[in-house]
């Protein structure tokens, strides 16, 4: 094995630090530059502000801490660069620690296993989905998976990185932010026909629809595709009862396709939505 090919060199902004990185288990693409740089890391249950902001910034001091003085059950996750490719990275650190056991000791108590081991079981889990039943998906309708990477370091630890091809902005936010005074068909009818197209598959993704949001659908703006992302509660043997494209004129109790197209396509507002008079792209 040429293990030089197998490594690389990260460093995170605003942590001072760089750090070797080995790369774990085998993927299909290779990370085109020995360097790659990370912004500073963010954790999404951090954010207070709603689906409509971006997750708040942490100082080093606290996305250094996760896992050992709180922890959640959100990686961290950072935009990055490798050479000219733009990716984004989950983060799990402080592996080897002892979780907080006041923090969440029932969950604790009850699995055995803190929360912050299970965010990198998932990180492990969904890799071999990606492996499994996505390799045909990679640079399409999901972003390229990177692989899994792991090193020791002074500051978080033994961190687990799992990458991916950056694969554009939260869907749900942008629907909103552009509502008022944009014609949001395309991205919206995008998102939705993406979800179809893995139920065409027999891919069920489980975790598009939150409490008062969507979920794990990103839309990119310069090439205008939606892609899907997080498949760690996925199924790869769903039974789709309805893999049609929603019926325009339906409603949530008769969307004419299968229940998660059609929370989406409800979450989107497609059944009743009413375009702005004066529409315009994005
Ligand atoms: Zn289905």
């Amino acid at each position: 094995m040429d293990m030089a090919g197998e490594q690389r060199r990260i460093s995170f902004h605003g942590s001072g630090f760089s750090n070797i990185m080995y790369r774990a288990g085998v993927c299909s693409y290779e990370l085109p530059d020995a360097h790659i740089t990370a912004d500073a890391p963010r954790c999404r249950e951090s954010d207070n502000h709603g689906p409509s902001h971006a997750p708040s910034l942490l100082r080093y001091d606290e996305w250094q801490s996760w896992g050992t003085t709180w922890q959640c059950n959100s990686c961290l996750f950072a935009g990055a660069t490798c050479g000219d490719l733009k990716l984004c990275v989950k983060i799990a650190i402080n592996l080897e620690k002892e979780p907080p056991r006041d923090a969440d000791s029932i969950f604790y108590e009850r699995t055995r296993v803190s929360a912050h081991l299970s965010v990198a079981q998932s990180f492990l889990d969904e890799y071999k989905f990606y492996r499994d039943h996505l390799q045909e998906l990679q640079g399409t309708l999901v972003p390229r998976h990177y692989g899994l990477w792991r090193f020791n370091s002074t500051w978080g630890g033994v961190v687990l990185l799992s990458i991916f091809e950056w694969a554009g902005s939260p869907s749900f936010p942008l629907f909103y932010r552009t509502l008022a005074n944009k014609d949001t068909t395309e991205y919206r009818v995008a998102c939705i026909q993406a979800v179809r197209e893995f139920h065409k598959r027999g891919i069920s993704h489980g975790q598009l629809i939150g409490i008062c949001n969507i979920r794990h659908i990103l839309f990119d703006l310069e090439t205008r595709t939606a892609r899907l992302i997080d498949f760690t509660s996925s199924s790869a043997d769903h039974e789709c009862n309805g893999p049609n494209f929603p019926v325009p004129h339906g409603s949530d109790n008769f969307p004419g396709c299968c229940d998660e197209v059609a929370s989406v396509a409800g979450a989107f507002q497609y059944y009743n939505y009413v375009p702005p008079i004066h529409e315009t792209r994005l």
